[in-house]
């Protein structure tokens, strides 16, 4: 991803706004294959609008999403088709995105009968009862409806329908936030599962770090619209280097370790459609300086595959 920006107008007047809200506001990171890069930051901070322009829901304003070499932005409905099934969604509420008059074999079929219609019938159902097999949904429950599943269920019920196409990255956003930690830590032991057994990459949005650090590989902090540092998992926990980054980490209880000293950020998050100048974390940072009200700040390889934008490290 390359300077990906995502603008939404403001006003009731959508043809002549009153300024914008740059939800994302150019983006650089990139996803390796096979890994688990891990999106976090609190609400509004435009991790799901970054997900949903990889995914091709919305459209960017400006930058690249470069999939397998193909830049995707301004890319032609005609031809986003073939690269839509190699990516698919799961969201944070598996009952809304599951219809409830639909048998789940049905559900869990139905990307099969948009993208291959000829596909014969028993075919289709082999596939879709491998795939809840494997995701942990026993067959005698096959012909039952979304109402009868738990939560828990639910989502497993969707991660089977979004492998049915075989993609390569899934988008995960917020997929295990509704449900409770034991079922949590379930669902994510299965997705990394999955992972293996399918060759499969992921996009895992959530603002939970903690959940975030159980999956990933690579993580990247975001807040207000842009990506203030992006690290390994191992280097984000050890040697964060964003303030914000760090006031983050010292907010998770640290188990059979020493807890972090707490950092207490000031204020409240700006409004992303007046962000502060300069660097927009200024007006809560704690090691705010004069050039940061200014300038904002480049992004700085402080290590190998570490990069954070802070104005402590220029
Ligand atoms: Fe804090 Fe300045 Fe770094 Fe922003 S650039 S995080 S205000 S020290
Ligand atoms: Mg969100």
């Amino acid at each position: 991803v390359k300077g990906l920006t995502k603008k939404f107008p403001l006003g009731k007047k959508w043809f002549k706004p009153n300024g914008y809200v740059r939800a994302v506001d150019g983006l650089d990171f990139t996803i390796k294959k096979g890994e688990t890069f891990g999106l976090v930051g609190e609400s509004g901070c435009g991790k799901s609008t970054t997900g949903r322009l990889i995914n091709g829901l919305i459209e960017a304003n400006e930058g690249e999403i470069l999939f397998d070499g193909q830049n995707l932005v301004g890319l032609p409905d005609s031809q986003w088709n073939s690269y839509r099934k190699r990516m698919q969604m799961i969201f944070q509420d598996p009952f809304a995105s599951l219809s409830p008059r639909m048998k789940i074999k049905d559900i869990v079929i139905e990307p099969l009968d948009v993208h291959y219609p000829k596909m014969p019938k028993s075919e289709k159902l082999e596939k879709a009862e491998k795939l809840l097999e494997i995701c942990g949904i026993s067959k005698f429950h096959w012909n039952k409806y979304p109402h009868e599943f738990s939560g828990g269920q639910r989502q497993r019920i969707s991660i089977a329908r979004s492998l049915i196409l075989n993609p390569e990255l899934i988008i995960a956003d917020e997929a295990v936030s509704a449900l409770d930690v034991s079922i949590q830590s379930q669902v994510l032991n299965l997705l990394v599962d999955l992972q293996v057994e399918f060759d499969l990459t992921y996009l895992f949005i959530s603002h939970d770090l903690s959940v975030v650090e159980h999956i990933s590989n690579r993580i990247g902090v975001m807040y207000l619209g842009d990506l203030v540092e992006v690290a390994s998992k191992e280097q984000l926990f050890k040697n964060p280097k964003h303030p914000y980054t760090q006031s983050l980490l010292s907010s998770i209880p640290q188990p059979g370790k020493q807890d972090r000293e707490k950092i207490i950020l000031k204020g409240e998050i700006p409004s992303a459609s007046n962000p502060p100048k300069g660097c927009k974390f200024h007006t809560r940072c704690p090691f705010a300086m004069d050039i940061c009200r200014k300038e904002i700040p480049e992004n700085i390889h402080v290590d190998d595959d570490h990069v954070v934008a802070c104005h402590l490290y220029s």
